[in-house]
């Protein structure tokens, strides 16, 4: 290691430091102001002096790049620069939440207290579990500039994130698709949400990553000479009125390339060209903006066709997150339809930045739609007593649907997710509306309470004092709120039922001789799988468990056990060190820190060979199962069970073979299926486990399964069957 330049060090220091004060000019109006953020600044270095990055550099510069995204990138004020200079130090230092608020205040210290628990939740915490997400729901409501400081400070951690661990890297791209880039989208921060994505796809397909980056770099000058093209006439009108305007094209995210590509399964050339041009204008005052907006859609739409059934008007309506917007879909020379976003400069960096940059425009304006989703998501998480994880499911598909605009009779306007239906809609009116809904007239037609509802539709609805919440209810509901109103009204019926169920519980222990004090109901759940203690009390009164499998418990220290617990079996595989007998040149996956070998067995879902980034995760009662990094269950796996993840990787290769397969698709041509199954089975000497071929109209598509060795053994063959006359394509399918 090289001699560390001190001197040098704090002149970077300080220079990070006015960088992020020049990002920040819009946030340090006066001198009082500007000397609260250089204490907070000093006293971070202090508190950091001794501390370094996993990447060698000086703590102090991570606070400060903190500090210059909150400023630069989302638009926060002085308090919020203060807070994120400081955000580490009662968490990592001696610093205590009262030093904050005698030096800085109270609001800055309760910010900084929301920080680190938040931190204490999601970041030592060694899985990100659904309880935890309900806790930060909760501080949004306190304080949201605690949420958009920690996702400014995961930004910084992804940005930097290759001098850490390749596990850990993992695990925190994860978490970061499954919670901060869907936090960021709703709170509006469309760029750091993009961004968010795209560093957690490159950390976790780094090859896919870089070759959709080189091929869009490559195709550039194309979609460059396009929107020159298309938006010529258009700009030589809008001069012509004296508009100030910009007109730029809009490439899609890499991760949002990948998505299509992956989903979809088609290739980088059939998405590439997706994009949208957008138009901003630099309307003279509000009052003109929306005018402004559909004189620029009518210059469009005299020049190119549009689609009418894909106009969305967000000037009118703005979205819950804020989001306003003209959009629509045009047909362009080239015979492709092509979206065309049309904002003022105010709506674009509102789009961008999110709801702060929202504020930057309306000092003071309190009711505003952010505020009104905030106190939505509040009542939901306080009424709700469903558990945590259906919780975060609900919330989560709230998060990512779009919204549609209904009528009361009155002409009220109410906003609901994409996809609901009437009885969401009675819900949204009032609880007791939706209990006792019949169903609804929608623009004075009767329909049913599964019926979806459209933007625009009036809605009147018909109620009994009769009706009472059904099961199948659950099946159609798309809103939170409804679903967690039935689910509780079930919930109150299940708990009469599972009554019963305790006491045939009770009565069976008795017979057997256990007393039902010495019960663990927790162990009982476990080995029956069941998800509670109502669930099992419920199943029980309903006959669904056996419960003549008592017999395999017993009382051991006075609590009831197992008597093989599924604890003992996993320790197995953890805590014995195997002696290798095997041959040299065997199979060699080591398992964990220590890298031990211990018994695995390869997940079916994704098929991992040798060669393949994987990791290892413990069940419940098939021990440990080796993934591949990118199968399509590893975001789920890793967020809602990262405790059970362990390290694991191949290390040498060797000659037991593999199955995984192949798709090849083609131009049917006599032979080709011979020359194929000829150059697996003879020429290559690869076991051939089954092959099947469909041929349409002169395509065909063909499925082997193969064994091979590694994935070297598997590009060769590949690579081989690519020069067999007539096929275009081979991919690896992976069941
Ligand atoms: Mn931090």
């Amino acid at each position: 290691m090289s001699e560390i330049d001190f001197e040098e060090e704090k002149k970077e220091v300080l220079k990070a430091y006015t960088a992020m004060l020049r990002a920040a000019k819009h946030a340090k109006k006066d001198a009082v102001t500007k000397k609260r953020i250089r204490k907070a600044f000093d006293v971070a270095l202090e508190a950091h002096k001794t501390d370094r990055r996993k990447s060698g550099e000086p703590y102090i510069f991570h606070p400060i790049a903190v500090a210059r995204i909150c400023a630069e990138e989302i638009g926060l004020g002085a308090t919020s620069i203060i807070c994120a200079l400081l955000h580490d130090t009662v968490e990592d230092t001696e610093i205590t939440i009262e030093d904050i608020a005698r030096d800085f205040g109270n609001k800055e210290a309760l910010i900084i207290d929301g920080l680190t628990k938040i931190s204490g939740v999601v970041d030592n915490n060694v899985s990100l579990q659904a309880e935890n997400f309900k806790k930060i729901l909760l501080t949004l409501s306190e304080d949201v500039r605690v949420i958009l400081i920690k996702i400014a400070d995961r930004l910084h951690n992804m940005r930097t994130i290759g001098s850490m661990r390749r596990d850990k890297q993992l695990k925190i791209a994860s978490e970061t698709l499954f919670l901060y880039a869907p936090l960021a989208h709703r709170l509006g921060l469309h760029s750091i949400k993009s961004e968010l994505e795209d560093l957690s796809l490159k950390c976790q397909e780094p090859d896919g990553f870089a070759e959709i980056k080189s091929k869009l770099t490559k195709t550039q000058e194309v979609r460059t000479r396009f929107i020159r093209k298309f938006s010529s006439p258009i700009k030589q009108v809008l001069e012509e009125k004296g508009l100030k305007f910009e007109i730029k094209g809009r490439p899609k995210s890499i991760h949002s390339i990948w998505n299509k590509m992956s989903s979809k399964n088609v290739s980088f050339e059939e998405v590439y060209d997706l994009f949208a041009i957008r138009i901003i204008i630099d309307s003279n005052e509000e009052s003109l903006e929306k005018s402004d907006c559909w004189q620029v859609y009518s210059v469009v739409t005299d020049f190119y066709q549009p689609n009418i059934e894909r106009l969305r008007d967000w000037i009118s309506a703005p979205k819950a997150n804020g989001y306003e917007s003209l959009h629509t879909t045009v047909m362009s020379p080239t015979g492709k339809w092509v979206e065309v976003q049309i904002r003022t400069r105010r709506m674009d960096d509102i789009a961008e930045k999110g709801f702060a940059a929202h504020w930057k425009y309306k000092e003071g304006g309190s009711e505003s739609q952010f505020d009104i989703w905030i106190s939505q998501v509040r009542e939901l998480i306080e009424s709700t007593d469903n558990n945590a994880l259906e919780l975060l499911d609900d919330f989560k598909l709230n998060l990512f649907t779009d919204e549609i605009y209904v009528f009361t009779p009155n002409g009220d306007m109410k906003s609901l997710p994409a996809g609901a239906t009437t009885l969401d809609f009675a819900f949204s009116v009032h609880t007791q509306v939706g209990t006792n809904c019949l169903g609804a007239k929608v623009n004075n037609k009767l329909v049913p309470l599964s019926h979806q509802l459209k933007s625009g539709d009036q809605v009147e609805i018909l109620t009994s004092k009769n009706q009472k919440p059904k099961e199948d209810w659950l099946s159609f509901v798309q809103t939170h709120k409804a679903k967690s109103n039935i689910k509780s009204a079930l919930k109150d019926e299940k708990r009469k039922v599972a009554q019963k169920g305790k006491s045939i519980l009770e009565k069976e222990l008795k017979r057997i001789k256990i007393s039902h004090e010495n019960v663990n109901l927790q162990e009982l759940q476990t080995y029956y799988k069941v998800p509670s203690e109502l669930e099992l009390f419920y199943q029980i009164s309903l006959d669904k468990i056996d419960l003549s499998k008592l017999k395999e418990f017993e009382v051991r220290k006075g609590v009831l056990k197992p008597k093989r617990t599924i604890q003992k079996r996993v320790q197995r595989y953890f805590g014995q060190r195997k002696t290798v007998t095997s041959k040299p040149k065997k199979p060699i996956l080591v398992i964990g820190d220590n890298m031990e070998k211990l018994d695995y067995t390869l997940a079916n879902c994704c098929n991992p060979i040798p060669g393949d980034e994987v990791y290892g995760f413990i069940t419940v009662t098939e021990g440990i199962k080796i993934h591949k990094t990118s199968c399509p269950n590893t975001v789920q796996l890793m967020s809602k069970y990262a405790y059970r993840i362990i390290k694991s990787s191949w290390i040498e290769e060797q000659e037991v073979a593999f199955l995984t397969g192949l798709k090849i698709i083609g131009i049917d041509d006599m032979g080709i299926v011979n020359n194929i199954t000829q150059i697996i089975s003879n020429e290559l000497n690869v076991n051939m486990r089954s092959l099947s071929f469909d041929s349409n109209d002169g395509v065909f598509e063909g499925r082997v399964m193969v064994m091979v060795q590694d994935t070297s053994h598997l590009t060769n063959l590949i690579k081989k069957l690519n020069k067999v006359k007539g096929v275009r394509k081979i991919e690896r399918v992976d069941s």
